[in-house]
């Protein structure tokens, strides 16, 4: 049976990457998680004082791009691939809230999207791939056979990432985790380059109350028939 692509995008902390992991597994596909690049070119502009300390040079990061190695490497006993900057896992310091409340203005800049959008197409070039994010419907792979866009209440989502903060040891406020989703998603929505929304084909999914279990039947039958379809 031929391969598809599959883009998953949506706002921040709808569990994308929870449904694009199983789904992934399930297809026996690739995941791409996109959100991973952005962090991770984030922590580089933090580490290299580009960004998060009194002055803010957006200008100088986006020429500063050639000096910046990004690499997914497939952990076997996870079951999925870990980011890699210049060499170094940064999978838990790119999850961290100083790294989300940098971010969204890091996607906004022209040169990083350009870096990572030819990336992606080349990650995705022989389909089989399920990839999430907030333009790969429309941008990245606009002629993906399965689209989905994910929404949720700001609050469940908040309450969900907060938790995940504290379970891995994080402390944080719940009211800074809440507006931390409710800025991005401003941002994401708002910005000039690639701003999030739906693809006029995409499926809306509000997953609010909805159990990880059915969603994963539910959007796993979608993508038969769309493999069968094809
Ligand atoms: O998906 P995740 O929450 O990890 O993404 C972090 C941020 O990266 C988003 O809030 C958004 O600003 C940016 N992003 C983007 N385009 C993508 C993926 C992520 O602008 N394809």
């Amino acid at each position: 049976m031929g391969k598809i692509t599959i883009a998953i995008d949506g706002f921040s902390s709808t569990g994308k990457s929870t449904i694009a992991k199983q789904l992934a597994k399930a297809l026996d596909y690739v995941y791409v998680d996109t959100g991973a690049m952005y962090r991770a070119v984030t922590l580089f502009a933090m580490r290299q004082g580009f960004i998060g300390g009194e002055t803010e040079d957006l200008e100088g990061l986006g020429n500063a791009l050639s000096g910046l190695d990004l690499k997914f490497v497939y952990n076997k006993s996870l079951g999925f691939s870990e980011m890699y900057l210049n060499g170094e896992n940064v999978e838990k310091e790119i999850r961290t809230l100083p790294v989300s409340q940098q971010v969204s203005k890091i996607a906004t800049i022209e040169k990083v999207r350009v870096k990572l959008v030819a990336m992606q197409q080349d990650m995705g070039k022989k389909k089989g791939v399920v990839m999430d994010g907030r333009d790969i419907g429309t941008v990245v792979f606009p002629d993906a056979e399965f689209k989905i866009f994910m929404t949720a209440s700001p609050e469940t989502r908040a309450s969900r990432r907060y938790k995940e903060l504290l379970d891995r040891g994080e402390k944080v406020a719940y009211e800074d985790v809440l507006k931390n989703v409710q800025t991005r998603d401003y941002i994401d929505s708002h910005r000039e380059f690639s701003p999030l929304r739906k693809a006029e084909d995409a499926i809306e999914f509000d997953n609010s109350d909805m159990g990880l279990k059915e969603q994963l039947e539910r959007i796993y039958n979608f993508a038969l028939r769309k493999i069968e379809g094809h």
